[in-house]
């Protein structure tokens, strides 16, 4: 067990410094837990470093995130750990006031080792499947020795005590935050049957599932298949920047915006439902509603949701590459806590990219908006949500023209939809991003920028960048995609901010005041604008 203990490198009080040690700036300093900032976040409770690391404490046996309520143990007492897995296999208990459970997630591994991010990325969606540690080894193309190393460096725990513990993890999540039959919760957290559930949760948490569902602090009393999760971030998190991104580009039907709340309808397993998001600021969490009628879905959906809106992600280690920028140094301060919008579904977000190629974004609103209504599966229920979007089976031969697409733009998006049904392009589990995109631009109308957008927005891609947008290079007064991905290298590993960022910029000054639907006229794709009128030909040429 010791051998998962990670060794702590002692600096002096001169040379640490938040910045450093768990900033991800370079591959040496990932490996190791930096005593001093550990210490310091813990006495003072620091939210923004919830998750990237752990307290177990020697007397209790117990591991704590950084923000524990509970009176700090003695520094003497205290180990640090990177992952709650490796807290987990050492022998420590997740402590029930903090609850470990509920702490964001790992931050994106990105730079080297990309297999490592890629590996936690598929256990996220979907666990250890059949074939565990080795079928996950060989998906990603290397050995399942050199997977558990690169684990035990980067994470301090084995693959399969990671997936463990995420389904430990959502197990309590379910106890405490939901009135699921017990049985229920078993075969929701993939334990499979109850005795087995009983028994690692007892082994785990030394109560058994009704004991720990009594201590549960605020339970609300939940119609059936309605829960209630609260998915906890690391501040600061621009909500306002979130919806304002996400508003004009709400397909009508299946997604909408209003008073501070995102909503859409959603689909899993041959399910349908919804959930809506709204942000709880004081306490770093997005509170999420969900009807849904299967409690299988419930990780799936939940983690889904986490990656849609960014939640893992480590805003200090991004403004660390983004303030060396003047132009996005003063975009950070202005607007701190930038998150890159992800999506539910990658085909549905790759179609709206298509369609978003030639025209502003409220006129590729309106044409998603028709698709959904003629393709798509009719939903009963209020708040503005009608229909389900479209199944690729549904667009694979649909007369597009008809409702207004050009007979290009119709193509790509039939070829597109084809190509998913027989499986050439899967946007589910990727284990390989650029195989997916290679694939993705075979498709004619597919080039670049949109294989990008996608890689942004579908793959969650922190360092994807549409270096061929206009309005990124206008953002920076750069003419060239050359000289723009010239400038772009010092924001790796997180040029997908930068973009984010900078669409911001091209907006403001020159597509009016910021994503408005009222200024979405001058808009000309999905995330970049321009000045005026562009000639449909060149905008083509430059993304498609
Ligand atoms: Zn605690």
């Amino acid at each position: 067990m010791a051998h998962y203990l990670i060794e702590l490198r002692q600096r002096g009080p001169k040379t640490s410094n938040f910045s450093v040690g768990l900033g991800l700036s370079s591959l040496e300093t990932r490996m190791e837990l930096d005593w001093q900032v550990c210490s310091q976040a813990r006495v003072t409770r620091d939210a923004r470093f919830d998750g990237k690391f752990f307290i177990a404490v020697l007397t209790s046996r117990v591991y704590c995130r950084s923000i524990c309520p509970a009176p700090p143990a003695k520094e003497v007492n205290v180990r640090y750990f990177p992952t709650a897995a490796a807290a987990a296999e050492a022998g420590f208990r997740p402590c029930l006031r903090c609850r470990p459970e509920c702490s964001p997630g790992t931050p994106a591994w990105v730079g080297t080792p990309n297999t490592v991010s890629r590996a936690l990325r598929l256990i996220s969606e979907s666990g250890l499947e059949e074939g565990g540690v080795e079928a996950l080894a060989e998906r990603l193309g290397v050995g399942s020795r050199h997977l558990r190393r690169l684990f035990l460096q980067h994470l301090g725990a084995t693959p399969s005590a990671v997936a463990k513990t995420r389904q430990m993890h959502f197990a309590k999540k379910l106890i405490d935050e939901t009135n699921l039959l017990m049985s229920d919760v078993a075969l929701a957290s993939g334990f499979g049957c109850v005795r087995r559930f009983n028994a690692g949760i007892r082994k785990v948490y030394h109560r058994t599932p009704t004991q720990i569902r009594r201590l549960a602090r605020q339970r609300m009393v939940q119609a059936e298949n309605q829960y209630l999760f609260r998915l906890r971030f690391r501040p600061p998190y621009d909500w306002k920047g979130m919806l304002a991104f996400l508003a004009p580009r709400a397909t009508p039907g299946v997604e909408v915006v209003v008073n501070g709340i995102y909503r859409r309808s959603i689909s899993s397993n041959g399910n349908d439902g919804y959930f809506e998001v709204s942000l709880d600021e004081g306490n770093n969490v997005l509170v999420v509603r969900l009807q849904f009628g299967d409690p299988r879905s419930l990780f799936f959906i939940t983690e889904r949701i986490r990656t849609m809106f960014d939640l893992n992600a480590d805003w200090a280690a991004i403004v660390q590459s983004l303030r060396t920028d003047p132009v996005l140094a003063r975009q950070v301060d202005s607007g701190p806590g930038l998150r890159v919008p992800g999506c539910w579904n990658g085909f549905e977000l790759a179609t709206r990219a298509i369609l978003g190629q030639q025209i502003t974004v409220r006129g590729a609103t309106l044409l998603a908006g028709r698709i959904v209504t003629r393709f798509g599966k009719p939903f009963c229920s209020a708040d503005g949500l009608t229909h389900l979007f479209p199944a690729p089976e549904m667009l694979a031969d649909a007369k597009l023209t008809r409702i207004g697409l050009t007979g290009a733009r119709a193509e790509t998006i039939r070829a597109l939809a084809r190509a998913v049904c027989d499986g050439r392009v899967n946007f589910e589990s990727v284990s390989d991003s650029e195989t997916l995109l290679n694939r993705l631009c075979e498709i004619p109308g597919i080039g670049k920028w949109t294989a990008q957008y996608v890689a942004m927005r579908a793959l969650g891609e922190p360092d994807a960048f549409p270096s061929g947008d206009l309005g990124l290079m206008r953002a920076m007064a750069l003419e060239t995609s050359r000289e723009l991905e010239h400038r772009a290298e010092a924001w790796r590993p997180w040029r997908a901010y930068a973009a984010m960022y900078l669409w911001k910029v091209a907006q403001s000054a020159f597509g009016g005041n910021g994503p408005a639907p009222s200024q979405a006229q001058k808009v000309t794709t999905e995330g970049s604008s321009t000045h005026g009128h562009v000639s449909p030909l060149s905008d083509v040429a430059m993304r498609n």
